[in-house]
């Protein structure tokens, strides 16, 4: 699954949302948030985000907001 972390807080832009083909973006409390489980991995959200801040789960240091976009997508 790919991971939005700390550089989405308080973006304006939405263009990671348009382009996923299984909108599985979700809003979190000031971030954009992605739903690990629906997430098909296929990339094509990371480059369009404009401040770089959606990362493979496979990149390390990531775990804490692995957890923080489950619990934000969830609570939809
Ligand atoms: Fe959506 Fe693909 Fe990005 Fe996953 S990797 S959030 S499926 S655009």
């Amino acid at each position: 699954t790919y991971v939005v972390n700390e550089k989405c807080i308080k973006c304006k832009y939405t263009d990671c949302v348009e382009v996923c083909p299984v909108d599985c973006f979700y809003e979190g409390e000031n971030m954009l948030v992605i739903h690990p489980d629906e997430c098909i991995d296929c990339g094509v959200c990371e480059p369009e985000c404009p401040v770089d801040a959606i990362k493979p789960d496979t990149e390390s240091g990531l775990e804490k907001w692995l957890e923080l976009n489950r619990k934000f997508s969830e609570s939809w």
